[in-house]
């Protein structure tokens, strides 16, 4: 039985398909003819009993209202009478009480055997064998006007058995018929089934060894299971390739960026290594400016892993919005004491589905950009707006703005406008695209409108944490 487990096992779908739609068609199919063969083979054996009873009765009837004075003598010369009551194949005996045959009706098969140690004044019937034949044998006390004997019926069963023969072939044709009907439109299904199937397997080992851009098109257009299979397939199998190119972009950038400071760090000790030690300013200068890179080098270092993370969102946490703000404007005065922060909330105050952290860090990079890229003494505008739907928080500075050009570009990875407009200020060119990524995490939006030498606005939406 384990073997055939295992074999079963190891054989194809289509073909386990096949054999497991064959096997239960055949059972049951087997079940079902089994019951109705024994149900109608008793119900004719029953109905052939009967008909031999019958037959017994109305013979004892005839002879019952025959005259008192009918001999056997006069029965003899009047069979036809008789005959038309037994059907062509039965037989009807009388003897007399020692046994003797006294008149034969029908006479068609050899005398059955009586029953023994029976009471002979009961009717009896047994089924016994005569000339090769099974046959129903009934046996009754007759009364022929003064003479009075026994009565032997033989109905053969040839009727009934070839009656249940002609039922076996036809169940077993029928069976084999539907066998090999049920079989072929499972084996036409199987295949129709099985082949996106086996498309979608194709498909997975053409990009296991061929990468990404090997993507087959499935021709299985059916809206069902197997047609969301191969789109869902098909879907996550782009999601991948789009993370898949996203991630060797963020590879390649991250060592290019890293490679500057490392690079600019190399020369400046190379330098002090050759001359530089004695010469104090240079000495200074270099150490100055690679305490600088390397400080930029470990900022960067610290967002590149953030942006690596990019860490499950958590929707049951919810932040105080003006909480992190004042937390944010009193880091920043502390860092900036010439910049000023004003701030105007409208609406009812309400907390937003966001962590406090990612909030904070969010105020941080926007607010520290507007003071930073800023040649004025930095004021900072912020609204605070409450509304059914959702929180709206601006940040509008009085910096050097951005140009047209490069607005769509602020929020990517390591993009920073024009390296002599604003070389004197240290930055990664990561802030920003962070900042899109928390709040794109909590389902969040931000815009950015900007004026060169005049400012810059950025205008989120958060979601409000619904009580
Ligand atoms: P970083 O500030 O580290 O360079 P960001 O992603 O925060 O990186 O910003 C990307 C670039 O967008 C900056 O280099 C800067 O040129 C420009 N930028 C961002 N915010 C402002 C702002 N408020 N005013 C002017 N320029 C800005």
């Amino acid at each position: 039985m384990k073997r055939l487990e295992e074999r079963f096992l190891k054989t194809s779908l289509k073909s386990k398909w096949i054999l497991a739609v064959g096997a239960t068609i055949f059972i049951s199919y087997a079940i079902i003819s089994v019951v109705l063969y024994i149900a109608l083979q008793t119900w004719l054996l029953n109905n052939e009993e009967k008909n031999a009873v019958r037959t017994v009765d109305d013979m004892t009837s005839f002879f019952y209202a025959q005259e008192r004075s009918v001999t056997i003598q006069n029965l003899q010369n009047n069979s036809a009478l008789m005959k038309a009551i037994l059907t062509q194949e039965q037989t009807v005996r009388i003897f007399n009480l020692d046994g003797i045959e006294v008149i034969s009706i029908n006479d068609i098969t050899s005398v059955a055997d009586f029953p023994k140690n029976e009471d002979i004044t009961k009717t009896s019937i047994s089924e016994q064998t005569v000339d090769g034949k099974d046959s129903f044998v009934v046996h009754q006390l007759v009364q022929i006007g003064p003479f009075q004997g026994i009565m032997q019926l033989i109905h053969p069963l040839t009727t009934f058995h070839s009656m249940m023969k002609y039922i076996l072939t036809t169940i077993i044709i029928v069976g084999v018929g539907a066998l090999f009907f049920s079989v072929s439109i499972s084996y036409y299904l199987a295949n129709l089934l099985m082949k996106p199937l086996v498309q979608l397997r194709d498909a997975m080992n053409l990009v296991r060894n061929d990468g990404f851009m090997a993507q087959p098109e499935f021709q299985y257009k059916a809206d069902d299971e197997i047609g969301d299979l191969l789109h869902m397939y098909k879907t996550l199998m782009n999601e991948l390739e789009i993370a898949f190119t996203k991630q060797q972009q963020f590879v390649a950038d991250a060592s290019h960026e890293l490679r500057t400071p490392i690079q600019v760090i190399e020369g400046h000790l190379s330098l002090l290594s050759r001359w530089g030690k004695n010469d104090p300013q240079v000495l200074e200068e270099s150490l100055h400016t690679s305490l600088a890179e390397i400080t930029r080098m470990k900022k960067m270092i610290e967002e590149l892993l953030q942006l690596a993370r990019n860490e499950e969102a958590d929707e049951s946490k919810s932040a105080d919005v003006e909480v992190a703000y004042n937390q944010v404007s009193k880091e920043l005065k502390q860092l900036y004491p010439n910049a000023s922060f004003e701030l105007t909330v409208i609406g009812q105050r309400e907390h937003a589905v966001i962590t406090e952290h990612a909030l904070t860090q969010i105020f941080r990079n926007i607010m520290s950009n507007g003071i930073r890229y800023n040649l004025n003494e930095p004021i900072l505008q912020t609204t605070i707006q409450y509304t059914e739907s959702a929180i709206f928080v601006t940040i509008e500075d009085n910096g050097i703005g951005i140009a047209q050009e490069h607005l769509p570009h602020i929020f990517d990875r390591f993009y920073r406008i024009d390296a002599s407009r604003t070389n004197a200020i240290s930055g990664t060119g990561l802030g920003l695209s962070i900042t899109k990524m928390l709040l794109e995490k909590y389902h969040g939006e931000i815009n950015v409108e900007s004026m060169l030498n005049s400012g810059t606005v950025f205008v989120m939406k958060l979601y409000k944490k619904i009580e």
